[in-house]
């Protein structure tokens, strides 16, 4: 059995105990992790529709069908397309109709275009999310997803590695991630996201680089990612262009510590809440509770961010595989910000962090 019909086949079981008669994905990362079809999402839909009795179809514009049958590594799904005058939803018919429980499953990133098209034919059944079956399956990484991820974490090690060739006091931020930019794309096959935040604006988590200029004595956030066999990165570091201001260095030393004991209470068993609990008592301790405005952290695998929640309210059992963010920070309106994040995976005996280089803040000359 492929890889890719083993994960149809594992969907289709989840079906019954959900309710659930037939799951509809489009283009995005449930796409590519059900059939290892990375389509182009565009205008014209392109569905895949698995019903509860294994019966798997994948609609798809005539003009992308060569591709769509190169790349669904999946012998389970019929790959059926249609021409630019044919209505494309009558080819899901055969999966919608006469479902034995009436509910369907739509993947999360399905546009609203597609999702309505839907419910207008088939007005009879009820719709919810698929994530709820989805995430099930892509939170529980297989060893060759967990090396993947982790050749992904090296490549931006690497990155980081180079960071202090490219910081300095007198170019902007805009410049500096341009750069950065450049260095990612050569260790990965594209570019997530690149921020660079410097000074007051290390006090603003997904600050987008601009045109401030850096100066001496900013502290500097680095959070850059990218995507390599499918596998995404994600890395922050905190740097400091000569010296730090009043206060910071006791600051940082308190969110090295809250980042370790996060890692630290990484186990199978845990619930991802309590590994959250345990960076931000660290925070509050040391006075930095209401600094600390996101959550720990976030699984990542296919996306960037996707299940499971590092955060208060997500009580997931950590289980070998899962694979997450543990990123703590604080940021401090008018005054500065740090975040330290690194990967790690849940193994048998407790915790792999994939990002191995030094967390303390990093020096560099003004
Ligand atoms: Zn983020
Ligand atoms: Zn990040
Ligand atoms: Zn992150």
């Amino acid at each position: 059995v492929s890889r890719h019909d083993a994960r149809l086949r594992r969907l289709v079981g989840l079906m019954p105990a959900a309710s659930i008669g037939a799951v509809v994905v489009g283009p995005g990362s449930d796409l590519r992790y059900l059939t290892g079809y990375h389509a182009l999402a565009l205008e014209r839909p392109t569905l895949l529709g698995l019903r509860a009795d294994g019966r798997a179809v994948l609609i798809a514009p005539r003009l992308e069908g060569m591709r769509a049958r190169a790349e669904v590594a999946a012998p389970m799904v019929e790959v059926r397309t249609y021409g630019e005058l044919d209505d494309p939803y009558a080819l899901l018919d055969t999966v919608l109709a006469d479902l034995e429980r009436p509910t369907v499953a739509l993947g999360d990133q399905l546009w609203t275009m597609f999702a309505l098209a839907l419910q207008q034919r088939h007005t009879a059944l009820s719709w919810r999310p698929a994530s709820e079956l989805v995430s099930q399956l892509r939170m529980r990484k297989d060893p060759d997803e967990v090396e993947a991820l982790a050749r992904v974490a090296a490549a931006i090690d690497r990155v980081h590695l180079q960071v202090p060739e490219v910081l300095r006091a007198g170019r902007s931020e805009h410049e500096v991630a341009v750069e950065l930019a450049d260095l990612i794309r050569r260790e990965h096959d594209e570019v997530s996201f690149v921020i660079v935040a410097g000074g007051p604006n290390a006090a603003s988590p997904h600050h987008e680089p601009g045109d401030r200029v850096l100066e001496r004595g900013d502290v500097v956030v680095v959070d850059i990612g990218g995507t390599l066999d499918g596998a995404c990165s994600d890395m922050t570091r905190t740097y400091v262009l000569g010296e730090p201001p009043e206060g910071f260095d006791a600051a940082y030393e308190a969110l090295e510590r809250a980042q370790a004991a996060g890692v630290a209470a990484v186990r199978p068993g845990v619930r991802a809440c309590d590994v959250d609990a345990a960076a931000r008592a660290v925070l509050t301790a040391a006075g930095l509770g209401d600094a600390f405005v996101h959550r720990t952290g976030h699984g990542i695998g296919l996306d960037t961010h996707e299940a499971p929640w590092i955060v208060a309210g997500d009580e997931t059992v950590l289980e070998v595989g899962m694979t997450f963010s543990v990123e703590p920070g604080f940021y401090v309106d008018g005054w500065a910000g740090a975040r330290i994040e690194d990967i790690v995976a849940v193994t048998e005996t407790g915790v792999r962090p994939l990002n191995l280089v030094d967390r303390s803040l990093r020096r560099l000359p003004g």
